[in-house]
């Protein structure tokens, strides 16, 4: 923990989505921000170091709030054929890439990131806050059965970062052997994916819906709630009607879906990043199977029409770009901020944007009484951007414009 007093001098971004406040002060006492004011008003405190610059805002640490953390590339073959020390080193090179462009919080959707949470307790290593779900649950056949040119058998026993599980009894196993890991909440799948072989559009959804609310009491039973990767519209209608409360990338969203959603007090986590690279990637690329870009061209065109749609109904939306540590696929996590840039092409406003990428977070992460926006007596993860994002957000885009990183009042990074 920090003990010196450190203030931060400039425009006020404070996350919870209002105007912008000229010449403010945050001043940030070990790892708590101990006061927010007018720099006008701030005191002289002996020793205090002063971060200001010209044109320079102040902003919550941002939370990725979809990412994949020792995930090793993004072909399914990758997957399967990975050790977890390689998924190890993957992820620590991607949080460590992360915080550069200012992430201090990834909520980390299936991995073995979990696994981190102690030894960056015990100060062994140096990363990002880790929320994170531990393995996936999905169905035999489902998104997470990745490699399904394997036998059932062995794709059982592969390293992976899902766990394959039939019925009610292995659904609440595999829950509690995640609590027992130190996850922070369940990660399911209820639909499949666009790499998958089933179709994301058709009808079909996975897991039974007792299966679905299986998963749902044994998180509440945990303290913590159920997010469904959810693609296709009878997924996430399922997932929505037992309970889930998260909805990971939500490509065919429809009125009855975002009706609960409001109700419920439900997220939308769009992930647009990951299916831009995928489109982009399936466009240039030679010999990629014709349906799979049929798939992804239609689901990309439904995602932004979804997406619009919760957007006008009030749904709450957080931000996470779905990476999976992959430079030829362009999904890398130095790319990490595109959700910042495909946000602003979806219609978002700046402030609307960074309130998805901090207070929103925090939410998911059920730590908004701590993190995600700058408020006196929260955590100090705050940082100090070059520029106004308020009024152009692509600057998150450049890591270069983040200047000063502090996460639990720890300067970890410092370019000013
Ligand atoms: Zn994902």
């Amino acid at each position: 923990m920090a003990d010196k007093t450190i203030i931060l001098k400039g425009r006020l971004i404070d996350g919870n989505g209002g105007t912008p406040i000229e010449n403010s002060a945050v001043i940030i006492e070990g790892n708590k921000i101990k006061t927010v004011c007018p720099a006008s008003e701030c005191p002289e405190i002996p020793g205090a170091i002063i971060y200001e610059s010209e044109n320079g805002s102040i902003l919550p640490g941002l939370i990725d709030s979809h990412v994949h953390m020792s995930w090793c590339g993004a072909k399914a073959i990758e997957w399967i054929t990975s050790t977890p020390q390689m998924a190890m080193a993957y992820a620590l090179k991607d949080l460590a890439t992360v915080r550069k462009s200012g992430y201090t919080s990834v909520r980390d959707m299936g991995s073995d990131a979990i696994f981190f949470k102690e030894p960056a307790k015990a100060g062994l290593i140096d990363i990002p806050r880790i929320f994170g779900a531990g393995k996936i649950l999905t169905q035999i056949g489902g998104h997470g059965d990745a490699y399904q040119k394997l036998s059932l058998e062995a794709s059982m026993h592969t390293y992976s970062p899902a766990v394959i599980v039939n019925g009610v009894d292995e659904v609440r196993r595999a829950c509690r052997v995640n609590a027992r890991n130190g996850a922070d909440f369940i990660k399911i799948m209820t639909t499949g994916g666009v790499f998958s072989l089933g179709d994301t559009a058709a009808p079909h959804s996975h897991f039974s819906q007792d299966e679905i609310r299986a998963a749902v009491e044994e998180a509440e039973n945990m303290g913590t709630y159920v997010a469904a990767h959810a693609q296709a519209n009878r997924g996430i209608r399922m997932a929505l009607k037992n309970g889930v409360k998260s909805i990971e990338h939500g490509f065919y969203l429809d009125d009855e879906c975002v009706e609960i959603m409001v109700k419920n007090d439900c997220y939308l986590v769009p992930t647009l990043s990951i299916m831009h690279t995928s489109k982009t990637y399936f466009e240039n690329k030679e010999g990629v199977l014709e349906y799979l870009k049929e798939k992804t061209n239609a689901a990309y065109e439904a995602h932004y029409k979804s997406l619009e749609l919760a957007r006008k109904a009030g749904v709450k939306i957080a931000m996470g770009c779905d990476f999976l540590s992959d430079p030829e696929f362009g999904c890398s996590y130095d790319k990490s901020t595109m959700e910042f840039e495909r946000m602003k092409y979806a219609g978002f406003t700046p402030l609307e944007i960074i309130t998805m990428a901090t207070k929103r977070g925090a939410e998911l992460m059920l730590a908004s009484d701590k993190l995600g926006t700058v408020e006196e007596g929260k955590i100090a993860d705050v940082i100090y951007v070059k520029g106004n994002p308020a009024e152009d957000i692509l600057l998150m885009c450049n890591e270069q414009n983040v200047g000063l990183v502090l996460q639990d009042g720890r300067v970890v990074k410092d370019i000013l």
